[in-house]
Parts: C-alpha cells; structure tokens; sequence
C-alpha cells in the first residue's frame, strides 16, 4: 500500500478528453493522459485491501491491481508491468476500451469515486512501448504441433498469443482484410487507434503467428481441410448475427444495420475500399435505435461525418444517475453512463418503441413511435412493458441506424459443415474444457459467450490456450 491515508486525502482525478470543437472534426482518440506525477498520486489511492474485489470479483483477467498501483506509486514502473502483462496479453486494447468492471467493483467505490485503475493500466503498456520493453519473445523451443484459430478479434489473438508462448506453432485465419475483428472494424477509431492493433499483430508476427487475412473459412477453405492438417483448431467467429428491427417499412432506402455503418467508417479511416453502397451521415437527420455502446459510437460517428442532428432512442427505461437498492457494490453499476460521443452533441430518449418506417418513393422520412411503460419486479428491475394509450408520434429522420445487439454466431459455413453443436441462444456449444461436439475443435470469445466485452474474450483466449495445450500434451 502507497500511502495509507492516500484514499482520503487524494480525489480521483480523470484526463478527460480533448475539447469538443476539436476532436469532432477527426477521428484521433478522444481521450487524453495523466502524467507520471499524477499517476502515482492517484496509485497512491488504493487501499490494498486484503480481499481485492478490483481483482477476484470485478477483473475477468484476474489482473493483480493492488500489487501494480504499489508498484508506481513506488516508482517501479517496469516491474509494474511485467505483473500486468502477466495476465493480460494485450493491456493496450483493454486500457482505452474496457468499462472497467474493476473499478465498478473498486472498495473505494463504496463511498467515494473508485481508484483510476484503467488509467494506470494503459500508461502502463504505452510507456512499457516507449521504454523499448514491449519487444518480440518468440518461444525457444517449438513442440511441433500446429494450431489454427479462425478469427482475429480479441479472443482469437489472445488464444493464438498464449499457444504460441507454449510453442506450438500457431496460424490464425482471418476473413476480413486486416486483423483485429471487432477491434478494428467495430469500435470507432476516436477510442482505439488502429496503429495500436498494427503494433500487437507485427509483434506477434515477429514471434512467430501467421496470419493469413482475406480468408473465409467455409467458403475459401473448407473446416474439413483445418482438421486434416491441424492438431487442434481453435474457432473464434464472434457473434456478429445482428438483431433485426422487422417493422413496416424496412426495406426503405435509409434503414441501416449499425455494424456496416461503424465497419464503413472504420475502413475509410484505415485507407481501406469496400464494394458496399455506402452510408454516410452527413447533411441527414439519423436517428440510432439502441441505446448500448454500439449505438454510441453510432452517435460520434455520425456527428463526425457532419449529420445535422442524431436521436438515439431505448426501448428500456432511463437509468438511476446512482446504484439502485438491487444493484449493489461489488456488482456491475447499471447507472446512466454519458460517454465522450454523446457529449458531442444527442439527444437521448428512452421508454420509446419504434412502431413503423415511414418514406416517400422508397425513401426513408421518418419514423413512427409510441411511448412505453415498465412495471418493475420486487427488486426494482424492468420486467413488464406496455404501450402508453394515445402517445403515438413521429420523429423526422432519413437515416436510421439499427443497435440493438447481437443474436449469435454466424451459422452459415463452417461451423455447419462440420456439424458443430450451438447452444440455445445461438452461440457455440462448448464442455467444461471449451471444446466443442467435434474432438480437436474448440471454441472461446463471443462466439461461446454471446456479444460481450473485449476483456473477457481476452480472458476466454487465455483459458481456452491452456485446455488447448492440455489437449495437445495428452
Ligand atoms: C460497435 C462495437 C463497439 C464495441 N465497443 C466495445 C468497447 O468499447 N469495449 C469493449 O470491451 N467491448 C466493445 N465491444 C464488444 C467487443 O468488441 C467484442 O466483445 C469482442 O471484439 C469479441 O471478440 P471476439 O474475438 O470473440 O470476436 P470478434 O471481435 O467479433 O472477432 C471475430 C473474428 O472472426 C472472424 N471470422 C468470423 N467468421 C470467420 C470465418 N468463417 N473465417 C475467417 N474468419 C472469420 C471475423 O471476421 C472477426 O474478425 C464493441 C462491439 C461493437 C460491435
Ligand atoms: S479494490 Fe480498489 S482499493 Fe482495493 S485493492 Fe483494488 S484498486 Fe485498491
């Protein structure tokens, strides 16, 4: 423990963002840095509790926190890292996306603001870079089993990183043209850079992963092919079935799925072509039906590209501004979160459902609403909805972009063509081991888990590469 009254005598202190003018006119990361000094005061919050709820209950990577806020308050940055990067492969990626779950369960968070966990946790890795610590460490012995990972998201890259550390040679198949999934083609570059996802993919090419881009398995390569010549195959597809909205009017020229407006975007930025009708915002009035983090970044898009208003509506109610009774400390805080995009410039509904798209000769004008109402069960959660009588009305938008979540994997090729067994809600169906109906084929990430959290498909990469190797060795 840095300073034993550190937690009461120092307040949280964030970086914040650039200013708003200026960050709506590009696409650069948002979010500023604490310096050095400031990053030790703020370690010097932690109270190093002997139950770590930051670490045991909130962290799915089971980061050691108190351990590393000890560390830089001490000035030992390096050791710091080292204990970071011994349990998560890729702190450059959770530090600038994760909502961190450690601070939500923070025991400094029971009454004040939690310690800035993330924000040590990415100085860490970026001054780790800029030190020259962050260097290719390619296996000294390979076992020579050969391992292939379908997909290149978070739990693909995890996965693939551990296996190769253990020396079995691994290739990773990719079907988009870059790697990184969701990383690169979801999440917006004002929150993650993607020269960031470059550094990582060079490094681990560097110690030996081959990536093979602009492959679709199933249609390019049969699954059947993998299992003749791999001794484990290792499927990390994501859940990227979109959830529809099928109302009247769907068909109309306006009505858009968020992913192919986000993944358009992201590909301009990266330089990149694609043969798609494109969408874009500016000079419309875009309305986001959704209001999760897709659609925020939906909303920071949209007001980049020059849309001249965005709407974000949600079917759920409004969120307390605090936890309420039901919802309590070490647990995840569903409280209303205001994110840098919506700072920009939104207007924010909820309690609202979409009854109809309404155009003019194939054109999308606008939409028909109608208020909702939720009767809450003995705890205080939404359980039942119903209409408000008499509240129907319009909202003028001409492009509407659909956020509301994923349904599953994609079960077209692959995982039908060798027969893969998926669970109820159409994930993958995987054993205590993460592997699937078919011996040798396993299976983490979103694609087990549904639609989650970059962090815990980095958690589900790493668990899964040790049943892999236990496999493997047996
Ligand atoms: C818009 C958006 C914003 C998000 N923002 C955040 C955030 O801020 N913080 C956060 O923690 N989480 C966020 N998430 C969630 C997070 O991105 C995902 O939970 C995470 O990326 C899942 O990782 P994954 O590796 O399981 O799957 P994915 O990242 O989906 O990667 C799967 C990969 O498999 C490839 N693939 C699929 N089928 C095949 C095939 N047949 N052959 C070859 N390749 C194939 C896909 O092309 C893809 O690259 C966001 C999600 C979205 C959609
Ligand atoms: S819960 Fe908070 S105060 Fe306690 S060890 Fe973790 S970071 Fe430090």
């Amino acid at each position: 423990m840095g300073k034993p009254r550190g937690f009461i005598e120092i307040p949280r202190k964030d970086p914040g963002y650039r200013p708003k003018e200026e960050r709506i006119r590009d696409f650069n990361e948002v979010e500023k840095r604490l310096s050095d000094d400031e990053l030790k005061e703020q370690s010097a919050r932690c109270m190093d509790c002997g139950i770590p709820f930051c670490h045991g209950c909130g962290c799915p990577l089971g980061n050691l926190i108190p351990e590393w806020n000890d560390l830089v308050y001490h000035g030992h940055w390096k050791e710091a890292l080292d204990l970071l990067y011994s349990t998560n492969n890729f702190p450059e990626f959770t530090g600038r996306v994760c909502p961190a779950l450690c601070e939500a369960a923070c025991t400094v968070g029971l009454n004040d603001e939690p310690v800035s966990i993330r924000q040590i946790e990415i100085s860490l890795i970026e001054k780790g870079y800029k030190e020259g610590h962050i260097v290719p460490k390619p296996p000294e012995k390979r076992t020579g089993k050969k391992v292939v990972v379908i997909g290149s998201g978070p739990a693909g890259l995890s996965v693939a990183d551990q296996l190769n550390h253990m020396g079995h040679s691994v290739t990773v198949y990719e079907q988009d043209q870059k790697a990184g999934g969701l990383l690169r083609y979801g999440i917006p570059d004002f929150k993650l850079d993607k020269k960031v996802i470059c550094r990582r993919i060079d490094l681990m090419m560097a110690e030996g992963v081959v990536f093979e881009t602009g492959v679709t398995i199933g249609r390019d390569i049969s699954a059947n092919y993998l299992l003749s010549r791999f001794d484990a195959v290792c499927i990390a597809c994501g859940a990227r079935e979109p959830r529809d909205l099928k109302i009247p009017g769907r068909e109309l020229d306006g009505v858009f799925m968020a992913m192919d407006f986000l993944s358009q975007q992201n590909k301009r930025v990266g330089g990149e072509t694609f043969a798609e009708k494109e969408i874009i915002a500016k000079g419309r009035k875009v309305l986001v039906v959704g209001g999760g983090d897709t659609g925020s970044d939906c909303v920071g898009t949209s007001i980049r590209q020059g849309a001249l208003s965005v709407t974000q509506i949600e079917i759920m109610p409004k969120p307390p501004e605090n936890r309420a009774d039901s919802n309590p400390w070490p647990e995840w805080s569903y409280v209303l979160r205001t994110s840098s995009s919506h700072k920009e410039g939104c207007e924010r509904m909820w309690n609202i459902m979409t009854k109809s798209f309404e155009g003019e000769g194939g054109k999308l004008k606008q939409l028909r609403c109608v208020k909702v109402e939720w009767e809450t069960d003995p705890a205080g959660r939404p359980k039942t909805m119903r209409e408000v009588p008499n509240s129907e009305f319009i909202i003028q938008a001409d492009l509407v972009l659909i956020a509301m979540g994923f349904v599953g994997a994609d079960k077209k090729g692959m995982i039908c063509d060798i027969g893969i067994k998926l669970a109820k809600n159409g994930t993958v169906a995987v054993d205590g081991e993460g592997m699937t109906n078919v011996k040798g084929v396993f299976a983490a990430g979103d694609s087990v888990s549904g639609a989650t959290l970059v962090v815990r498909a980095i958690a589900g990469g790493r668990s899964l590469a040790v049943n892999v190797d236990k496999y493997l060795k047996n």
